[in-house]
């Protein structure tokens, strides 16, 4: 049986690290900021990217690569890397093939700090952003792209409004336009979604989320699939199709193929430069999280239906979203992508509007009040009193956040147990 062929699983456990004989079980964490060599010659070789190896950890660490290996072989893909943070890997994913005065597709249900990133700070670096509709017509989002546009970006369950993203609408507009079409797919994991099996040709992760899933270790990923053909759109991705003089003249693709030009770039130039490197130690943790990663979903899955029915059911809720919900409006796109499951986090309303979210929260005595999502153990959040407490009433609910919105994450405790306090709390309205 081939590596590529178990199931994702035993991937989960036993991906990117096979050690050879007598070494070590555990992935080795590889303390080291530099790498030792005979020759200036050896050397050389390295930074012509003539042969591979490592110099320096800002660039590639082997513990940082293992780990990538696995995500890697979880999302199906050709080559990964490792960043410092869900944020670094967002903006290197995009910013490896878009420059000042390019354009970038993005759907407008995306996570708060990537929407930040986008719209302000990659603006000012002279990146336009247009923001779609997720459940815009294949005309409204054909409409969006310009001559100059290189990308387009979504997430497959958006964080925090829980949309779920038509993968194959989207993959179908971008490549209509000889572009990539890259997918945060943080809150469903590989586990419950592969985009890559949709269309998707790159993948993002903010893997502190469900990855590390222990809230232990901020970090991010970026997978290629290796499948979008660079050189039949040669003249969008002169980064990518024509040499680079900051390496010694080499073509990316020329060089790698269209499996390794992408994250060969994204390491020898944008990493070089920014040196968003995420940590061996982090890299470890992350491991230990992967190697559950698929057990700990189930259970996030289970809790998060579980809560989202008894939310339903209750007379004091107003309203619940949760795309695994048959009532959900994205239930049949969940069906399509996330057969298995979605995530961990429902949001709803408390009815008696912000008054009455505040005053349940306040009750609540297992479940944490936390900017966080995607742990162990269960947390909520009020986005009116805390993130995006500077909004108006309208401004919220412009910014599809209604002033009674609670963002609650299931963790991994019993559901019963997530159930009573939500109800003694409930009681106390
Ligand atoms: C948290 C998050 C990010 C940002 O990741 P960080 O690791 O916090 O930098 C990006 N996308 C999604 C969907 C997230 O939930």
């Amino acid at each position: 049986m081939k590596k590529q062929d178990f199931r994702i699983e035993t991937k989960c456990v036993q991906g990117g690290y096979t050690p050879g004989n007598g070494e070590p079980r555990q992935v080795p964490i590889i303390q080291s900021t530099t790498f030792k060599y005979a020759t200036s010659e050896d050397m050389g070789k390295l930074f012509d990217l003539e042969a591979s190896g490592y110099f320096y950890s800002r660039l590639q660490n082997p513990t940082c690569d293992t780990v990538a290996a696995k995500i890697c072989e979880l999302e199906g893909g050709s080559a990964a890397m490792l960043l410092s943070s869900g944020q670094a890997a967002s903006f290197f994913s995009v910013f490896n093939i878009a420059s000042c005065g390019d354009h970038v597709v993005s759907s407008a249900s995306i996570y708060g700090g990537t929407f930040n990133l986008f719209s302000v700070t990659m603006k000012r670096m002279g990146i336009e952003f247009t923001f779609v509709d997720p459940d815009c017509t294949e005309k409204e989002l054909n409409a969006a792209f310009k001559p100059n546009t290189k990308a387009v970006f979504g997430e497959t369950i958006a964080n925090p409004a829980l949309t779920v993203l038509d993968i194959e609408k989207f993959a179908k507009a971008a490549h209509a336009h000889g572009v990539p079409l890259i997918v945060d797919n943080t809150f469903a994991t590989p586990v419950n979604c592969r985009p890559f099996e949709h269309g998707a040709d790159i993948v993002t992760h903010s893997t502190t989320k469900y990855m590390d899933g222990h809230g232990s270790a901020v970090g991010g990923c970026i997978v290629d699939s290796g499948k979008f053909d660079w050189m039949a759109h040669a003249e969008k991705f002169p980064g990518l199709c024509t040499p680079d003089a900051s390496y010694h003249g080499i073509t990316y693709v020329e060089k790698f193929g269209n499996a390794g030009a992408y994250i060969t770039k994204a390491t020898a130039q944008l990493m070089r430069d920014f040196g968003s490197t995420q940590s061996p130690q982090s890299a470890y943790y992350l491991n230990l999280g992967l190697e559950s990663l698929h057990v700990r979903m189930e259970r996030h899955c289970l809790n998060g239906l579980k809560v989202a029915q008894y939310l339903e059911n209750s007379d004091k809720i107003g309203w619940v979203t949760y795309p695994s919900l048959p009532s959900s409006k994205y239930y049949p796109l969940s069906q399509k992508y996330l057969p298995g499951g979605s995530c961990g986090v429902v949001s709803f309303g408390v009815k008696g509007g912000r008054a009455a979210a505040e005053k349940f929260m306040k009750a609540l005595r297992l479940i944490a009040i936390e900017t966080h999502v995607a742990d162990a153990r269960s947390c909520c959040l009020h986005p009116a009193n805390a993130t995006h407490r500077q909004m108006s009433e309208e401004e919220l609910i412009a910014a599809g956040i209604p002033g009674d919105l609670i963002r609650l994450s299931c963790g991994l405790e019993n559901y019963q147990d997530l159930i009573d306090d939500i109800e003694q709390a409930l009681n106390t309205l």
